[in-house]
């Protein structure tokens, strides 16, 4: 951690809370249906495909392609990266999109393209929490 995290930090629910302590272990958790087999996010304990209860957590791969972002030039006084920075949606490989941001490009649409292979890089920013953002692949 170059400088101290000051933008918002997650606040885990019951539901969210073993995706966040999978952060912690660098392990991206998504959830599936045990009835249709539809990988999504964000969490719950109902399939938001056919509404069963039957669900069961699973590590991704970390692997997507970016499906949409913005560049952020102005916002609040704390961001969550230095600005400009991308935030993106990214369409993961097991099919759910995630919001999140890209890093390790320019935030500059010459280097930023939509369905651009990325992959998942852990950030540490507490020692309590940990965010998953995305680099070109
Ligand atoms: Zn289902």
């Amino acid at each position: 951690m170059a400088e101290e995290y000051k933008a918002p930090l997650p606040n885990p629910t019951p539901d969210s809370k073993p995706f966040w302590e999978g952060a912690r272990r660098h392990e991206l958790r998504l959830q599936r249906c045990r009835t249709c087999s539809e990988a999504y996010f964000y969490p719950r304990n109902v399939c938001p495909g056919c509404l069963s209860t039957d669900v069961e957590w699973f590590t991704a791969s970390g692997r997507g392609t970016l499906h949409t972002f913005s560049i952020v030039h102005r916002g609040l006084k704390v961001t969550p990266l230095p600005m400009p920075y991308v935030l993106a949606v990214v369409e993961l490989e097991e099919g759910p999109r995630m919001m999140t941001n890209l890093v390790g490009v320019p935030a500059d649409p010459e280097h930023v393209r939509c369905d651009m292979p990325v992959v998942l890089e852990w950030a540490d920013v507490t020692p309590e929490a940990t965010l998953p953002r995305f680099r070109p692949a």
